[in-house]
């Protein structure tokens, strides 16, 4: 199994809480020609089709109906596809125009991602987004109208301010909508940025509440939770992230993407100039030996409900003394919903055990 991964490193402008490496700057038909450059390099050196293919960022919109369809009209050309890829492309709603989504179903994409977080303005405006709620709302209709029925939105908890009562409306009106997937990520306070430097941390207590509300709401709305921060309706599991939890190859192209390739793990560094000088090879190839390959299933592993080989588990590590938050199947040991929250302690005793 193939996966493909195309970072677009643009926004119009930093989010409050964002670390990611995106930006304004960059001239975008150059980055097009750089990235198509790269994509038939790759494409060169692979024979295996692609299963799933993913344009993420920064913001892919705002490099243009023309250079997406010309990014994925050299995927095409360069990669066999399997029959039923998953073709994703992550939206904003600022951005999600119907002319855009038009030229991106012609192009072939059949799964839209879109970056609500909250349907709350007051947050919204903390988070520094560029969307209001009712933009959100309407972007998300337009989706449907376009004709894609396969469609995530993200959302946050733990923002300042955050209510459960404002949270649960959120969720409610998103799930309103015949979305197969969500995914929930709590907000990281990350250091130099504005939210980062100025706000403080919820309270434990809080920020597991509405974890809790997350996954009532989910499961009452016939959500599977399928990863500790992804939810699907059964069937729409993500499969191109499903590829970085199982550790099928995947190779990622642009500044600051990661690729785990025949073997190796590699990382472009943070930085579009010096990609677009030589947008291939891979950088920084890091073999991965028998040791960290295995650590890597079980922290990967543990993240989904496919759970870790029991044979995996170390010798000195009974799985018993987290009865109430596991379960065995199919000589499988993994995670249930209590155990994902405390997903990060229970590795860590795992691998102490090492
Ligand atoms: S849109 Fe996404 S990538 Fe861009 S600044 Fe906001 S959080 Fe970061």
């Amino acid at each position: 199994m193939l996966s493909l991964y195309l970072h677009i490193p643009f926004c119009k402008r930093k989010c409050a809480y964002c670390a990611f490496y995106s930006g304004p700057d960059g001239d975008r038909e150059q980055y097009t020609e750089a990235l198509c450059r790269a994509i038939r390099q790759a494409g060169a050196a692979e024979s295996r089709p692609l299963s799933t293919l993913f344009l993420g960022g920064g913001t892919p919109a705002l490099l243009g109906a023309e250079n997406l369809q010309k990014l994925l009209k050299t995927v095409h050309t360069s990669f066999s596809l399997e029959k039923n890829a998953e073709i994703t492309v992550e939206l904003n709603p600022e951005s999600t125009t119907p002319a855009l989504l038009q030229a991106l179903k012609e192009a072939g994409i059949n799964r839209i991602s879109m970056g609500v977080q909250s349907l709350k303005d007051r947050e919204l405006q903390t988070l520094g987004r560029l969307h209001s709620s009712a933009e959100a709302l309407a972007a998300l209709q337009r989706i449907f109208d376009a004709g894609f029925t396969n469609v995530s939105v993200d959302v946050m908890f733990g923002l300042p301010g955050q209510t459960p009562a404002g949270f649960e409306q959120t969720l409610e009106r998103l799930l309103s909508f015949p979305i197969t997937h969500l995914s929930a990520y709590a907000l990281q306070l990350e250091e130099g940025t504005p939210l980062g430097d100025a706000a403080e941390a919820m309270e434990e207590e809080q920020e597991e509440a509405l974890w809790q509300l997350l996954c009532r709401k989910t499961a009452a709305a016939g959500m599977e939770h399928y990863e500790i921060s992804n939810f699907a309706r059964p069937g729409f599991e993500s499969r191109h992230n499903l590829a970085y939890w199982r550790r099928t190859d995947y190779i990622g192209l642009g500044p600051a993407a990661h690729s785990f390739w025949k073997g190796a793990r590699y990382a472009y560094p943070e930085d579009l100039e010096s990609f677009c000088a030589a947008p291939w090879p891979l950088r920084d190839s890091q073999p991965i030996g028998e040791a960290e390959a295995r650590e890597e299933q079980i922290m990967l592993g543990l993240r989904t409900f496919e759970g870790i080989p029991l044979s995996l588990l170390p010798k000195g590590f009974d799985p018993r003394r987290y009865r109430d938050f596991s379960y065995l199947k199919n000589e499988h040991f993994i995670l249930n919903e209590r155990g994902f929250y405390l997903a990060n302690s229970i590795i860590s005793d795992i691998l102490s055990k090492e």
